[in-house]
């Protein structure tokens, strides 16, 4: 069952019931789910959530949705992977990857969509919408199609080939937007107003926010019931990175994890940097940006949650850095090479400023930490494709094979630019 009580304003504290609002009519600050955590504790344990299903299913209690309206495409509970050869590249004695690229749409955004959808179903709302930088409408078009509901996906028209025929496959209608992610948000916010639509980041944006604390709950209940020393997380709007912790944070709420001291990192391209910027200038407002980077999923230069992330990052003794698009290719190389995941770009800017955070000390070599990888490869393959290696191409012959061979491997054994003399 749900123990979810009320819609809570994160400013002025007024309690709302239950609807698809999403901003306090009073001072429009946003609007939070809040819980009993009374009636939750001692009725939640570690056995109890041991005993559910290899899903994020398995936290249904602690969801702001009834579960009986759930539509399951098996989101979650993805691996926690112990990462040696990227912790030795990068300087660090212990590190783990969240692999959440194994989500049945690609990316973490199924977490986020598989409670929204529960809740609009649970609201009665017949169709489904989203604003998206891509994942989120793959994930919406798929979830939709499981459950026969109408849907409505749309995006700016500068996304990558991957990600529009992820949407498209699943014959939504798909709108792409002449501008930004924050034009296409605009005017769904005014859309909303008008259609009897569930936009999942926007009037039900509460409940969407509150899929992503399973990221939490997964990583504590992995490591053996305990909170890690930091996390490094990749933000757009900045919500996932709140929610991780927030996850962190109930858990010992409800006795079931020591109370966490975890730093909370941020993660983003230096082509927009909203959060990252704000942090480095040791400010809690940050300036909109126009986004121009490789990293489309994390392209949103207006981020509505950038100012509580800037919050946690104070609260949690933690940082945030930003990485180039070159860093960002590197990166997905270097995780890629290392740790066998292929990670779409928002992957790339993990590893970049991982490696930076460590570099310049904000982490330190003894501090155990989890970096979140949100988003498979493959659908960004327009990223590296220019900068791998080319195959060795030979006739069905041993002796071209072995000479090809050899060839590639004296040109290995070379030192770099030796070649050119
Ligand atoms: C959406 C997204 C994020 C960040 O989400 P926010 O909650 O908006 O900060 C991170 N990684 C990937 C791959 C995403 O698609
Ligand atoms: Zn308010």
């Amino acid at each position: 069952m749900s123990f979810d009580r009320a819609l809570r304003c994160r400013e002025c504290g007024r309690e709302y019931p239950l609807a698809p609002i999403f901003s306090c009519e009073f001072c429009f600050g946003p609007l939070e789910v809040a819980y009993d955590y009374e009636a939750m504790r001692g009725r939640i344990t570690r056995e109890s959530i041991a005993a559910g299903p290899a899903t994020l299913w398995r936290y249904a209690d602690l969801l702001p949705c009834d579960a009986a309206y759930r539509v399951d495409i098996g989101t979650g509970f993805t691996p926690l992977q112990r990462a040696d050869r990227l912790a030795e590249a990068v300087g660090l004695r212990t590190l783990w990857l969240k692999n959440d690229t194994v989500n049945p749409t690609w990316s973490f955004k199924d977490r986020v969509v598989s409670v929204a959808i529960a809740r609009a179903r649970q609201f009665g709302f017949e169709a489904i919408a989203c604003a998206s930088t891509g994942n989120l409408a793959n994930s919406v078009c798929a979830h939709a199609a499981r459950s026969g509901m109408e849907v409505y996906v749309f995006i700016p028209d500068d996304l990558e080939h991957g990600k529009v025929v992820g949407s498209a496959v699943y014959h939504p209608t798909l709108v792409m937007v002449d501008g930004t992610y924050d034009d296409v948000n605009r005017l769904c916010t005014e859309l909303s107003q008008s259609y009897p639509w569930a936009f999942v980041n926007i009037n039900v944006r509460p409940y969407y926010a509150e899929g992503s604390r399973t990221l939490g709950f997964e990583v504590a209940e992995q490591l053996g019931w305990r909170a890690p020393g930091a996390c490094v997380v990749p933000m757009a709007s900045g919500s996932l990175f709140t929610k991780i912790r927030k996850g962190f944070s109930e858990f010992a709420e409800l006795g079931l994890i020591e109370e966490p001291a975890t730093r909370m990192f941020g993660a983003q391209a230096s082509g927009c940097s909203p959060i990252t910027t704000a942090h480095q200038a040791g400010t809690l407002n940050f300036v909109p940006q126009k986004p121009d980077t490789i990293a489309r999923s994390l392209a949103i230069g207006n981020p509505a949650d950038g100012y509580y992330a800037l919050k946690t990052m104070q609260e949690t003794g933690g940082g945030a850095e930003m990485a180039t698009d070159e860093e960002i290719v590197e990166g997905i190389k270097l995780l890629a090479e290392t740790e066998g995941i292929f990670s779409e770009t928002a992957g790339g800017v993990t590893v970049a400023c991982l490696r930076k955070l460590v570099e310049s000390g904000a982490i330190s070599p003894e501090e155990e930490t989890v970096a979140f990888i949100t988003g498979a490869g493959l659908k960004t393959v327009e990223a590296v494709s220019g900068d791998v290696a080319d195959p060795l191409r030979v006739p069905a012959r041993t002796e071209v094979f072995s000479e090809a061979l050899a060839e590639r491997r004296r040109a290995a054994a070379e030192p770099a630019g030796a070649g050119a003399r």
